[in-house]
């Protein structure tokens, strides 16, 4: 049989130095603002690709970045897979010695490294097995003082390399393109490789009119970290399109992203709820023209209904709800409103939008109950979320958790979720958040979602605590509004979800915190809140007391 034409990420690349060399890329680089073409960048990326095979990376090495969302970091994106290596894109925030642990698992041969991340890295090199070279990217001319060595220079790299590069076409469409560690619940991070094949089909379904519905004519600013699920892909598919791209850089707030949509016309955004909730305080004091923004995307955890309200009230742009994993390239689900449901009470629009969506194709899904049975369409019974399809990986990269995190070749996502009569998935929890009481579950993601809602709160997470009769009872943990602390009390909060939620979902302490833990991508960090907790006894911890009344 001849073999189908491979989908490369060279494919990408080459077009959109055909087809949109003029156009702009803009970064926020560690000196103020990087703006070039697509023209220019295709030829740095082949000036790396040549500095590359110089420092001696061959096919399916790993090549580390450690890096910000930035113009350095989108060139590694493209020269590395397409010149048959694999890009390892590792999360800044780790704990020294789970970043220890991934660059070693990954056998990385060669780390990019932004400047002001340098002494990240300079305290654990001396642990590190496989790596033969650091390459420090600054845009200073002076080489920086390190301790780490060999090292050379991004900008000097290229300045050696010439132009040019043939990028190879026999390469298998199958073959590892990127690497990604996602925290498991226990343990080590685990390794998701992402193929040419699903990279580039992911990019055409991100693409899709019913998904972010991405054009030549975006000007695209992903703020999900590029460390992150590959900042959910957008890097490849806005590079696909030829659309215009803005990266915010190092440790970018949310003035930052504001200012940067208000100059470059930014069309479309993404980010975590906890990126919209930032932004949305900030938009209360100060003004910002938004009128290009037509929309943002918003996955990682689910934004409360009310932050998608008033999102859009604010700014006039849509706010698409999104689910998906780091072991799913990311997209999974999106939660349009059908064009039959244009004339329902706004109401009922909003509960579908507020749910994770409707399945993107080229996946396949499964809610199934505890005996495996797949769990009826009706919006009420909940399932284990199991997924396959041409982007859903198979496996984790040389680890024997495999086994317990896949069946019959799916994904078991470990999300509870129900599923409704017109294929909404609503994600109730992640099967560890859930709290049991008396044998029945209530989902913390609900009750999170319904206290936000409340005027005086900024923040809202819920977990289990243990409790004689029921086994275990929602407490809430709240962070208010800085105009409102001290001014609302636990009665306050139950009062509001009274007549929202059933009677025994109602928390059975609201305890007032300064702020929620975050983890290392910006989601709430229940697990932090849950250790706090146990190591007190479920009384409120002195590391999360604050504000209470
Ligand atoms: P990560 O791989 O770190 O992005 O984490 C993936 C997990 O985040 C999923 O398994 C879900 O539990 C959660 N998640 C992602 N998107 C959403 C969403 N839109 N709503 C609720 N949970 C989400």
């Amino acid at each position: 049989m001849k073999m189908a034409y491979p989908l490369l990420l060279s494919n990408f690349l080459e077009r959109v130095n055909r087809l949109y060399a003029k156009k702009e890329i803009v970064s926020r680089d560690f000196s103020g603002e990087m703006r070039y073409t697509y023209g220019d960048f295709y030829r740095r990326v082949t000036k790396l690709a040549n500095a590359l095979e110089k420092l001696g990376v061959e096919r399916q090495d790993r090549v580390a970045t450690f890096a910000w969302n930035n113009h350095r970091h989108l060139e590694l994106y493209f020269a590395v897979p397409a010149m048959g290596a694999v890009i390892h894109t590792v999360n800044i925030r780790l704990f020294p010695d789970q970043l220890v642990y991934i660059l070693n698992h990954a056998a990385d041969k060669v780390i990019f490294v932004d400047e002001d991340l340098v002494p990240i890295l300079e305290k654990v090199a001396d642990k590190l097995t496989t790596v033969r070279h650091f390459v420090i990217m600054t845009d200073r001319a002076t080489p920086l003082e390190t301790k780490l060595s060999p090292v050379s220079y991004y900008e000097e790299l290229l300045a050696q390399s010439p132009a040019g590069y043939d990028f190879p076409k026999d390469l298998d469409e199958n073959s590892a393109a990127g690497l990604c560690y996602t925290t498991a619940t226990t343990g080590n991070p685990k390794g998701v490789v992402y193929t040419h094949r699903g990279i580039f089909l992911h990019s055409l379904a991100i693409s899709l009119p019913d998904a972010a519905g991405i054009s030549e004519t975006d000007v695209i600013m992903p703020i999900v970290p590029m460390f992150h699920a590959n900042a959910w892909g957008i890097p490849f598919a806005a590079t696909m399109a030829g659309a215009k791209q803005v990266l915010p850089g190092a440790r970018p707030d949310p003035r930052t992203f504001l200012q940067l949509m208000e100059k470059e016309k930014v069309t479309l955004s993404l980010g975590v709820p906890t990126v919209w909730m930032g932004v949305m305080q900030l938009l209360e004091k100060e003004n910002y023209d938004l009128s290009s923004l037509r929309a943002v995307l918003c996955g990682g955890s689910a934004p409360p209904r009310s932050l998608i309200e008033a999102f859009e009230r604010k700014t006039g742009a849509l706010f698409i709800h999104a689910y998906g994993m780091t072991e799913t390239y990311p997209l999974v689900t999106v939660a349009r409103p059908k064009s039959y449901m244009k004339d329902w009470p706004a109401e009922k629009i909003y509960e579908k939008r507020a749910k994770q969506g409707t399945l993107v194709p080229g996946l396949e899904m499964k809610l199934v109950n505890e005996k495996g049975v797949e769990v009826e369409h009706n919006g009420k019974e909940l399932g284990k979320l199991l997924l396959k399809g041409a982007w859903i990986i198979e496996e984790y990269y040389n680890d024997p958790r495999t086994a317990g995190s896949f069946s019959d070749g799916w994904l078991r996502t470990g999300d509870m979720a129900t599923i409704d009569e017109e294929g909404y998935v609503q994600i109730m929890d992640r099967a560890k958040d859930l709290i049991k009481s008396g044998g029945e579950w209530i989902s913390s993601v609900d009750l999170e979602n319904t206290i936000m809602a409340h005027p005086a709160v900024l923040e809202a997470a819920v977990i289990a605590m243990p409790h004689e009769k029921w086994q275990e009872r929602p407490l809430a943990c709240v962070v208010l509004r800085p105009e409102y602390r001290g001014k609302v009390t636990q009665e306050d909060i139950l009062d509001f979800l009274r007549d929202k939620v059933s009677k025994w979902w109602l928390p059975d302490r609201v305890d007032f915190l300064e702020s929620i833990p975050k983890t290392s991508v910006g989601k709430f960090s229940k697990r932090q809140l849950r250790e706090w907790y146990a190591a007190n006894n479920f009384e409120r911890p002195a590391m999360a007391a604050g504000q209470g009344s």
